[in-house]
C-alpha cells in the first residue's frame, strides 16, 4: 500500500469520461454547509452487495434494522435529498441476492432516509473511505449473508475473518500441498482476475475496462484448465465483486495453490506505451521505474476498491520476509515460461521478467507472477484486449507457460 497519490491520479486520469462525470455533478449547486450525495453505486455479487454512496464531506449516518418484512434504514444526516439519491432505487438489480427494493426519501428536514428491503437476512457492515483517485468521500455499506454457513462458502470465510481484523490468524501461511504437483496430485492454480466492483482497473480511450476484459481472460482460461486431466483451477474472483489484495492471497493460500497468477491489462499516460508484460515478486523492491511505478498502482487498488479501516493494516511486512528466495526463483522461471510464449502473440513490453513488489504476489511459498497482458491505454491494444481471439491466445500463452514451468524436471524436484 505504497501507492503515492500523484501516481494514483496520473494512472487515474487514464480513466476519462467516467472520472468526469463525477467532477460535473460535484459542481452543481453545492449549498453552503449541507452534505452532498455525488455518486451513488451498487455493486451486487453471489457473496455481498455493497452499496456505495460518494459525497463532498463525509456522511452523518445511522443504521439500524426493521422486521416484517426484513429491512435495513440508513438514515443521512444534514444531507438534502437530491436526484442522484433519488436514482438508488433504479439501480437495484431484480438479481440481486440481498436487496429487494430500496426507497429514499426526506424523513425530516435534515435527514435522507435509505430503506432496502431484503431478500435474506443480512449483516450489514458499514465504514467510511477517505478520498483517493478521483473519488471523494464515500460510505460504504456491505450487506453480508446473516445466516449462510460459511464453512459452505470459503470466500465469504476469509471475507468475514478480514472484516474481524482475524484473517492473519485464522489463514496461516501455508504452502502447496506435500507431493510432486502434477504426478502425486493434480496441480492447483489460482487464477486473480485483477480489480472488480468499485475498483474499474484502468480504463481505455473507448471506455474498455480493465476488470471486464481481465475476468474474461481468466474464465478462458479456467476453461482450458479444466480440460487438463493433472490440474485443478480455482479463482480468486469469478464475478465483478472487489476482493481486497489480502483476502486473494489468503485465498490461494486456503487452496494451498501450486502458482498464483493474476492477470491485468497495463495503462500509461503515455499512449504510445504498448505490449505484454510479466512480473515477479522481489523482496528488494522493483528493479525499474517503470515496475516500482506499476506496484505503487497496483497496491492502491485496494483503497480505491475500498477496504474499511477497522478491518486490517494490510501491507504485512512480516508476510513479505516470509518468503523465500526459493519461491522467487521459481516465480521468475515460472514467469519466464509465460512471457516466452506470450511474445509469440504479442509485442513486448520488456523482454524480461521484472519484479515488482506487488502485494497481491506476496504470497508465501507460493510462486506468484502478475502478467500485464496488453496495454489498455493504447488504442491498438485496448481494441486487441476486447477480441476473442486475443483472449483466448492470452489463455492458451499462460497455459503453456504453466506446462512448461512443470514439465521441468528441477521443478518438479524442487517442489518434492
Ligand atoms: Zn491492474
Amino acid at each position: 500500500m505504497s501507492g503515492s497519490s500523484s501516481a494514483i491520479s496520473r494512472r487515474r486520469l487514464l480513466q476519462g469520461a467516467g472520472a468526469m462525470w463525477l467532477l460535473s455533478v460535484s459542481q452543481v449547486g453545492l449549498a453552503a454547509g449541507a452534505s452532498q450525495v455525488i455518486a451513488v453505486r451498487v455493486w451486487p455479487s453471489s457473496t455481498y452487495t455493497r452499496v456505495t454512496l460518494e459525497s463532498n464531506r463525509m456522511l452523518k449516518y445511522r443504521q439500524f434494522a426493521l422486521s416484517n418484512p426484513e429491512r435495513v434504514v440508513v438514515d443521512l444526516e444534514g444531507v438534502q435529498l437530491n436526484s442522484i439519491l433519488k436514482g438508488l432505487s433504479g439501480q437495484i438489480r431484480g438479481d440481486d441476492p440481498f436487496i429487494k427494493s430500496a426507497r429514499v426519501g426526506q424523513f425530516d428536514p435534515k435527514t435522507v432516509r435509505l430503506v432496502f428491503e431484503l431478500k435474506q437476512n443480512v449483516t450489514p457492515h458499514l465504514f467510511a473511505l477517505a478520498p483517493v483517485a478521483e473519488f471523494k468521500e464515500r460510505t460504504v455499506m456491505d450487506l453480508y449473508p446473516a445466516n449462510t454457513n460459511s464453512e459452505q462458502d470459503p470466500l465469504l470465510a476469509l471475507l468475514e475473518d478480514y472484516n474481524n481484523g482475524q484473517l492473519d490468524k485464522k489463514v496461516p501461511p501455508a504452502g502447496p500441498q506435500p507431493g510432486k504437483a502434477g504426478r502425486d496430485r493434480p496441480i492447483v492454480i489460482m487464477l486473480d482476475p485483477g480489480h472488480g466492483g468499485e475498483d474499474p482497473g484502468a480504463i481505455g480511450k473507448y471506455k474498455t475496462r480493465e476488470k471486464d476484459v481481465v475476468l474474461q481472460i481468466a474464465r478462458r482460461l479456467r476453461t482450458l484448465i479444466q480440460k487438463e486431466p493433472n490440474m485443478k483451477v480455482y479463482m480468486t474472483r469469478n464475478e465483478d465483486i472487489f476482493i481486497p489484495l489480502k483476502v486473494r492471497v489468503a485465498k490461494a493460500q486456503k487452496q494451498r495453490a501450486d502458482l498464483f497468477v493474476s492477470i491485468h491489462a497495463d495503462a500509461f499516460t503515455n499512449r504510445s506505451a504498448r505490449g505484454s508484460s510479466v512480473f515477479a515478486l522481489s523482496t528488494k523492491g522493483a528493479t525499474s521505474a517503470a515496475a516500482k511505478y506499476l506496484a505503487e498502482t497496483q497496491n492502491a487498488a485496494d483503497l480505491i476498491g475500498g477496504v474499511s479501516k477497522s478491518g486490517d493494516r494490510y501491507l504485512d511486512h512480516t508476510m513479505l520476509d516470509m518468503v523465500q528466495s526459493l519461491t522467487i526463483n521459481d516465480s521468475l522461471k515460472f514467469g519466464k515460461e509465460v512471457l516466452n510464449r506470450l511474445g509469440n502473440i504479442n509485442k513486448l513490453h520488456k523482454n524480461r521478467v521484472d519484479q515488482a513488489g506487488f502485494a497481491v504476489l506476496k504470497a508465501p511459498e507460493i510462486p506468484s507472477i502478475l502478467v500485464e497482458t496488453a496495454f489498455i491505454s493504447n488504442v491498438e491494444e485496448e481494441r486487441k484486449l476486447k477480441t476473442a481471439a486475443f483472449q483466448q491466445q492470452v489463455a492458451e500463452s499462460i497455459l503453456a507457460g504453466i506446462k512448461a514451468y512443470f514439465a521441468d524436471s528441477s521443478t518438479l524436484a524442487r517442489r518434492a
